[in-house]
């Protein structure tokens, strides 16, 4: 079955994603490669230059875009990726 045919099936639940879903939000966040949408370029998210604190960040590109907004609020958190293009996340070794 084509990815095109699949988009034209009757949609499932949120459920349906939940199993990929949750193996992203497991991985080591910091090996995980993330692209800019802005320029492009790909780095670790370890790697990448970070602004704020326990309460709140930003992960900013190398050219100076916001790619990730990690933020705690009483009610939970929120993660605001609109900066990016990408998140690569890699399979655990063995
Ligand atoms: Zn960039």
């Amino acid at each position: 079955m084509s990815m095109q045919s699949h988009s034209e099936a009757a949609p499932l639940d949120g459920n349906a994603a939940a199993g990929l879903l949750g193996e992203i939000f497991a991985i080591e966040i910091t090996s995980a490669t993330i692209t800019c949408d802005g320029c492009g370029a790909s780095a670790q998210i370890g790697a990448a230059r970070v602004y704020g604190g326990t309460m709140g960040a930003i992960v900013r590109c190398m050219c100076g875009r916001a790619i990730m907004r990690v933020a705690r609020t009483p009610a939970g958190l929120t993660l605001d990726m609109r900066g990016a293009r990408r998140l690569f996340a890699h399979l655990p070794q063995g």
